[in-house]
């Protein structure tokens, strides 16, 4: 069983800490939420005073933080995160969604001081994170995958790798741009059926098994109803926070145009959850945005 650092213990890094802990593995985690520490401690992990103190004498360092800049903060400008690191040989995983530049710095900055480093961002919501059943998208070298496996099974179901250092990244900002999209689909179809008198339980079961089923339709329905565990049923309490699915469009569409990919639907799809967290919203599940569509006049 390792030792292992965990920084960041939001909605989703604080379940994926507790199922390391569950699996045996001494974790020592930092927040900077007394209430994430507390929880963790709870579930029998260590509640560490920073993210050094967590990450000392630890054989992996995980961060689950919010966007690039906390991540290029907590390793590169932080107590000296790599250095700490360094001394036990430790393996890194970012497990945060973030821009593949950020990714690639700070893997560069971990490679120069001799240290392996893992994007590994995350697919499957809070409840793939509370399950352990989340998928894993991992970007670095062959080796630095096969020592981050085991590790990663007790966080996951689904565990893939997708290349070289910021793989992992470019892989999550593809689909999170598909599902930003996939999600507005869906609540426009509701909405629809709604305006035609439709029951949106008699829609979900048949769409759902007809052509038009994704992820946003069968498991995270956005009207309220069809699918109990959904947001949508819960005031669209978090899940995957409005703020952060903006976050995610915002990342794709640099990406577009720093490529030259043509995203048209994407970027309308960017516009839609900017007027969501515009209206207050942010802070709920990405969900949110069928209520916000619901509100709008044709
Ligand atoms: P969150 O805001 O709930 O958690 C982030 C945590 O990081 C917070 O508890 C915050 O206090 C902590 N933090 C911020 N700066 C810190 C610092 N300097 N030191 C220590 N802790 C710090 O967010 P989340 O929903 O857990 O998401 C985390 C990442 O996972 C994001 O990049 C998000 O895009 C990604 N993600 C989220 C979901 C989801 O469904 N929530 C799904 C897939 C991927």
């Amino acid at each position: 069983m390792a030792r292992i650092g965990f920084i960041g213990l939001g909605n989703m890094g604080g379940p994926m800490a507790a199922n390391l802990v569950r699996a045996g593995h001494a974790v020592a985690g930092y927040d900077l939420s007394a209430a994430a520490l507390e929880a963790l401690a709870a579930g029998g992990g260590t509640a560490a005073a920073s993210a050094a103190e967590a990450a000392k004498g630890a054989e992996i360092v995980i961060t689950m933080l919010p966007a690039g800049q906390h991540v290029r903060d907590v390793w590169l400008h932080q107590g000296g995160l790599i250095e700490i690191a360094k001394a036990t040989g430790a393996l890194l995983i970012d497990c945060s969604t973030i821009d593949v530049d950020s990714a690639r710095v700070v893997a560069a900055a971990a490679e120069a001081a001799g240290l392996a480093m893992l994007d590994a961002p995350v697919s499957g919501g809070t409840t793939g994170a509370l399950a352990g059943t989340l998928t894993f998208m991992v970007g670095g070298s062959e080796d630095a995958f096969a020592r981050g496996l085991p590790i990663l099974h007790a966080m996951g179901r689904n565990i893939f790798h997708a290349g070289g250092p910021g793989a992992g990244q470019a892989v999550k900002i593809c689909n999170n741009m598909m599902l930003s999209i996939n999600m507005v689909g869906v609540a426009e179809g509701f909405i629809l059926a709604q305006k035609l008198g439709l029951d949106w339980g008699k829609l979900h079961e048949i769409c759902s098994t007809a052509t038009a089923n994704s992820w946003a339709l069968s498991s995270y329905c956005p009207a309220p109803g069809p699918v109990p565990a959904a947001p949508s049923n819960r005031d669209y309490a978090p899940g995957f926070m409005a703020a952060l699915m903006l976050k995610d469009a915002k990342l794709a569409q640099e990406a577009a145009e720093a490529t030259g990919a043509p995203t048209p639907l994407a970027a309308q799809a960017l516009s839609l959850y900017q007027a969501v967290v515009d209206a207050g919203d942010g802070a709920r599940d990405f969900s949110v945005v069928f209520r916000w569509l619901s509100q709008q006049k044709r």
